[in-house]
């Protein structure tokens, strides 16, 4: 059986130029880059460059980058390190206080609900609208004294809806200017860019933010390795202590391949917009094809301020995990947003956020295409699903019921 991948957003394969370039550091030039003799002058070399593809990506200084381990380090160093930097230094009595979205990626809010709880700092969680948008009125207004830290994603990864991170980041500089002088500490901005990489234009001066988390294997990198980019003058406390790698702020010997495989990825990127229109086109044909094809299915995310590989929807009166593991059945692979990592039930905080009830966030699904992604295999999608959805709903007794209120009205 053929198998389709429409999980885009979860991970991608690495792409065969990224495994080319990564090859030779897991073989020859295998050396340690702090090491000061030819093999480590090697994998150094390697390191630098890959620093360099990052910040032309990012338009930004290669000293402005810091290698992680990934999305959710980079969004730890940014949200812990600012915090525990601000608390070293600072006078103030008061908590640091965050503003943050109800609907950011559990690496960003379960960072500052620890933060809170550990009495380290003050949180707000701004609400969004129907569409999951963040207003930049109440990021303006949510601002106080003791706020050091704004932390917004730039798109979200169930729904897909793109925040509005320039004109928050330009609002914060505007406050910043009056600040200062007051207060001593600007408030620093950092957006979690990891679903916005590829498809956004992730230039850290056009969307006027101080930090900014990518993760590599969320655009044909290899997994386990992302990057921080932290404006010059900004100070983080380090997350991870020993060495005196990537400036002083995440120590650890520096995990060669996979950071070439992340530079080689980011060049991948560039001139990227005829697949990204590609993928726009048949992420098109899939939400027209399932809201025509099927009843009582709402798409969920901003209709249109939305990534262009994400398809989201709740199917009323069924499960997510039936529909996802029926479509496994037939090959296709995608997520639902009802479910995290760990198979619990809990209800998705993003859907929630955005208004709906408990009961229609369970049945939520989400496709997301990328650049291998072809007209067969939406087409094959929009032909097995609606049976699917049609069978589950037959079966479930909760379906039938209001399935049966709904036709008598
Ligand atoms: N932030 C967002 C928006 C994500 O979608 C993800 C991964 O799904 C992460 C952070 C975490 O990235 P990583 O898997 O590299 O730790």
């Amino acid at each position: 059986m053929k198998r389709i991948y429409l999980d885009y957003a979860a991970t991608s394969p690495i792409k065969k130029t990224v495994l080319q370039a990564m090859q030779p550091y897991l073989l020859d030039k295998f050396g340690n880059p702090s090491s000061l003799h030819s093999f480590g002058q090697e994998a150094r070399a390697g390191v630098d460059w890959a620093r360099e593809q990052v910040a032309k990506f990012l338009n930004c200084k290669p000293t402005e980058i810091i290698f992680t381990s990934g999305g959710t380090e980079s969004d730890n160093l940014a949200i812990r390190g600012v915090i525990e930097e601000q608390r070293a230094k600072s006078k103030e009595q008061k908590l640091p206080h965050i503003i943050t979205s109800a609907i950011e990626h559990h690496a960003v809010l379960h960072t500052c609900q620890d933060l809170e709880k550990k009495g380290l700092a003050e949180v707000t969680y701004l609400p969004v609208d129907k569409f999951g948008r963040v207003s930049v009125s109440d990021v303006r207004k949510a601002i106080k004294e003791n706020t050091v830290l704004v932390s917004i994603m730039y798109a979200n990864n169930e729904i897909g809806t793109i925040e509005p991170i320039r004109d928050i980041g330009k609002m914060i500089e505007k406050t910043n200017k009056f600040r200062i002088s007051d207060f001593g500490f600007r408030i620093l901005f950092h957006t979690d860019a990891v679903q916005a990489v590829g498809y956004l234009n992730c230039d850290v001066k056009y969307l006027h933010v101080d930090m900014l988390s990518l993760s590599a294997h969320k655009f044909g990198g290899p997994k386990g390795v992302g990057a921080l980019y932290v404006r010059e003058g900004v100070n983080l406390a380090p997350e991870i202590t020993g060495g005196g790698q990537e400036y002083k702020k995440r120590a650890g010997t520096e995990n060669v391949p996979a950071i070439v495989g992340l530079g080689e990825a980011v060049t991948t990127i560039n001139n990227q917009q005829p697949t990204i229109n590609k993928i726009q086109k048949l992420r098109d044909e899939l939400i027209d094809g399932i809201l025509r094809e099927i009843p009582d299915v709402i798409l969920t995310g901003h209709p249109k301020e939305r990534l262009p590989n994400i398809a989201s929807f709740c199917f009323k009166y069924i499960e997510g995990e039936s529909i996802m593991l029926n479509l496994d059945l037939k090959g296709v692979a995608v997520s639902t947003g009802s479910a995290c990592t760990s198979g619990s039930l809990q209800p998705s905080h993003v859907l929630m956020a955005c208004g709906f009830n408990h009961e229609t966030t369970q049945g939520s699904i989400r496709f997301s295409l990328g650049e291998d992604t072809t007209e067969e295999e939406i087409d094959y999608v929009l032909k097995i699903l609606p049976p699917i959805v049609k069978r589950l709903r037959k079966m479930s007794p909760f379906g039938k019921e209001k399935l049966k209120i709904k036709n008598q009205k």
